[in-house]
């Protein structure tokens, strides 16, 4: 293994740099995808990647690449990527902590002079979040050939469904719908540092987390009708306010996450309430719900303890509830050469390390179809909560990671002596 390294402080200043793009006042970050800020983070991405020398394309999903010639620019490329969209006011490392480490280790290449055989591509995917437009990961899934491009143009803006862009839209006016083809080829691997977006490195004293594959969720949209109603005249006795009903299957949802382990999950996080007014009973509810497990007999078992408590709720509150699912991932697994990389490089240089396993979605997902894929998590602080402005991990934890990548890198894209 060759004695390089990547520069701890730099790639600390660097993730706070990009942090500032979107800061909040409690030190997080707001940077919806698509947005003026997206456009900013974008455009600082570009400008330290081409002062790097790379070139950077865009292509029509709005994916950037930053790539580094190798010294046989025809071999397939070695990618490292991650996203640089946040949650509305999420944290500073959750995505552009990945990004930043492809950035740094572009520049210890740089530093140590070394030329790699295969090229070597640093990848921002577009909107990996969801949070502004559905589905989640979306630009690497249009790259890894899962979702047409077409329909994620036509994805509108779900914050605000009647004014707001689509896809295709905020792409252009950001400036960020490039000329590039989307997809249509196959990297030789793909590799993501994420932090771990929980408490159980940082509690385990872990440096690197080897990830293998991920647990099974299966996503929903509930929608539960009751009936509408002037909100004075009625009386408590002959209601069926559909938002009240609704809560009562909320706690079951809850109830069940908790009722399979400490591996069952089960969330609640999204419901639009129609008509949502004040003075009307509110008739009809669309609430989003999601089971999650490691183990795929438990998820089939709390799906249906799922269905049976939404049944339970309809009969006793004189109620429709209609349960559609719209979504299943998992399991993945990551590909057995990738985690074996890892886990010897992880090895090779110290690191305490350990497997673990994914309970959220990663642009790594939709690579795995496409090309061998792996990923490494870093310690999250602050009791590993995420998705918050209070989400942190420390400048050590972000080095280990970027190293381990590096020396990944270095191993697949192959050393010019
Ligand atoms: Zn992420």
């Amino acid at each position: 293994m060759r004695n390089i390294g990547v520069d701890a402080d730099r790639l600390w200043a660097a993730t706070m740099q990009m942090g500032e793009i979107g800061a909040t006042a409690k030190g997080g970050c707001h940077r919806l995808a698509l947005t003026d800020e997206d456009r900013r983070a974008r455009d600082l991405f570009g400008d330290w990647m081409r002062a790097a020398g790379c070139v950077v394309t865009v292509d029509a999903i709005g994916n950037i690449f930053a790539r580094r010639e190798g010294a046989d620019p025809s071999l397939p490329p070695v990618m490292v990527g991650s996203h640089l969209d946040t949650v509305p006011m999420g944290g500073k490392f959750d995505g552009p902590a990945g990004v930043m480490a492809g950035v740094e280790l572009v520049r210890a290449l740089n530093d140590h002079g070394v030329r790699t055989k295969a090229p070597v591509e640093i990848v921002a995917w577009t909107n990996e979040e969801g949070s502004r437009f559905s589905p989640f990961t979306m630009g690497s899934s249009v790259f890894a050939g899962q979702l047409e491009l077409k329909d994620a143009h036509a994805a509108r803006d779900i914050t605000d469904p009647l004014h707001g862009p689509t896809v295709g839209e905020a792409l252009g006016a950001i400036g960020y719908q490039g000329d590039a083809p989307v997809g249509g080829r196959r990297p030789a691997c793909y590799l993501e540092m994420h932090i771990e977006q929980g408490p159980h490195m940082a509690d385990e004293d872990l440096q690197v987390g080897i990830v293998t594959g991920s647990f099974q969720s299966r996503y929903f949209v509930a929608t539960i009708t009751g009936e509408q109603a002037h909100v004075g005249p009625t009386p408590m006795a002959g209601r069926r306010d559909a938002l009240v009903i609704t809560s009562r299957l909320v706690l079951e949802i809850d109830r069940i996450g908790r009722a399979y382990g400490a591996d069952g999950r089960s969330n609640a996080p999204h419901i639009e309430l129609f008509p949502n007014v004040r003075g009307v009973i509110p008739g009809v509810v669309k609430l989003s719900c999601d089971v999650r497990h490691s183990d795929a007999r438990q998820l089939q078992r709390m799906e249906e303890e799922l269905r049976a408590c939404a049944a339970i709720v309809a009969r006793e509150s004189r109620a429709t509830i209609e349960l559609e699912r719209y979504y299943e991932f998992g399991p993945i697994h990551f590909h057995p050469d990738m985690v074996a990389l890892l886990r010897r490089t992880t090895a090779e240089l110290g690191y305490r390390h350990r497997d673990i396993l994914t309970v959220a979605g990663h642009d790594a997902v939709p690579l795995n179809t496409i090309c061998p894929s792996g990923m490494v998590f870093v310690a999250s602080r602050a009791g590993g909560i995420s998705h918050n402005e209070k989400e942190s991990s420390t400048r050590d934890d972000l080095a280990a990671g970027a190293n381990v990548l590096l020396h990944a890198v270095l191993a697949r894209a192959g050393v010019v002596d």
